[in-house]
């Protein structure tokens, strides 16, 4: 078709101020996992928005912070590599915290580069107007800034004006996907995104981002699909962590993870875990690849 539009519009911003609930929010399912703790999101999780003519692709990233560790480096790099090759560029601030340390790094990093951004100040349902109103004029300042939104990516408020905003900003381009698709993400990464969230939620302190889950197997027939997956610690006292008394811990990580599965691919799921040691998984470059990140970043 010769009026179509697409944009791939990037949502960047500091670790925990609702970059992947925007996401689910927008495409309306589940697609992108979502937890209290930072540095949920690893890799580029991509959600297909397509209304009348016009397709945009967001594309999640995992939050901007000052990294120490090989993973978080590749994963901001690979969040400011998502930002160069975007259309348009949306950075979340959580209206409560206002513009912190990591925010700044942001804005710096898109004033250096010359790139503009849209400003989304998330969270509204959780603070005040006044108070809303102050931060909105402190960051009108920024010449960083092409528009300013103000949204609670939870409820939905203002959500649909900032994707008319984006819609109507598209440029004339080809679709990439189809009308129906809502993600580019194999179901095989999807099914362990679920798993590592599951074990997000149930797991304390440090040790989920000690881990990863990859999917062995994923095995669909009519009416149900079969899935492996081995979760990946990096010592043996996390595995027993993970085990929990009598398997307690394992076993109603796997029911939460077989539930939600069951519920967003829509059939009945088999889930088999197991817990394996690899001390060295985060320095396996086969882990990067698999977010599409860059090992040396
Ligand atoms: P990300 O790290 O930027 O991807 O942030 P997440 O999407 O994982 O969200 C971090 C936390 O903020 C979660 O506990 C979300 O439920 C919460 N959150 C996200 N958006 C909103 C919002 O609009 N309002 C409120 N009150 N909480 C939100
Ligand atoms: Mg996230």
């Amino acid at each position: 078709m010769a009026d179509q539009k697409c944009a791939f519009v990037a949502i960047l911003g500091a670790p925990n101020v609702g970059k992947s609930t925007l996401l689910n929010q927008v495409i309306g399912n589940k697609i992108s996992i979502v937890s209290p703790k930072v540095q949920t999101t690893r890799g580029k999780v991509r959600g297909i928005y397509t209304k009348d003519n016009t397709q945009l692709i967001l594309v999640d990233t995992a939050g901007i912070f000052k990294p120490s560790r090989r993973l978080d480096r590749a994963m901001v790099s690979g969040a400011w590599t998502e930002s160069n090759d975007a259309d348009m560029r949306l950075v979340l601030i959580d209206a409560v915290k206002g513009i912190d340390k990591n925010t700044s790094i942001v804005i710096q990093n898109l004033d250096k580069s010359k790139q503009k951004a849209i400003l989304v100040i998330n969270k509204i349902d959780d603070v005040k107007t006044d108070k809303l109103a102050l931060l909105g004029a402190e960051c009108s300042k920024s010449p960083v800034w092409q528009d300013i939104f103000y949204i609670s990516a939870k409820t939905g408020k203002g959500v649909s004006e900032l994707m008319d905003y984006l819609t109507q900003k598209a440029p004339h381009a080809p679709w990439l996907f189809s009308d129906d698709e809502m993600t580019d993400m194999p179901d095989r990464l999807f099914a362990a995104e679920i798993t590592r969230e599951k074990l997000f939620m149930n797991l304390q302190d440090e040790l989920p981002y000690h881990l990863t889950v990859e999917t062995t197997s994923f095995k669909e027939a009519d009416q149900s699909i079969r899935i492996e997956q081995n979760i990946i610690v990096e010592r043996p006292a996390h595995r027993i962590i993970v085990l929990g008394r009598n398997g307690q811990m394992i076993k109603k990580i796997g029911q939460q993870s077989r539930i939600e599965l069951t519920k967003q691919l829509g059939k009945k799921v088999h889930l088999f875990l197991f817990v394996k040691v690899r001390e060295n998984w985060t320095e396996d470059p086969k882990q990067y690849k698999r977010w599409g990140l860059d090992f040396n970043a």
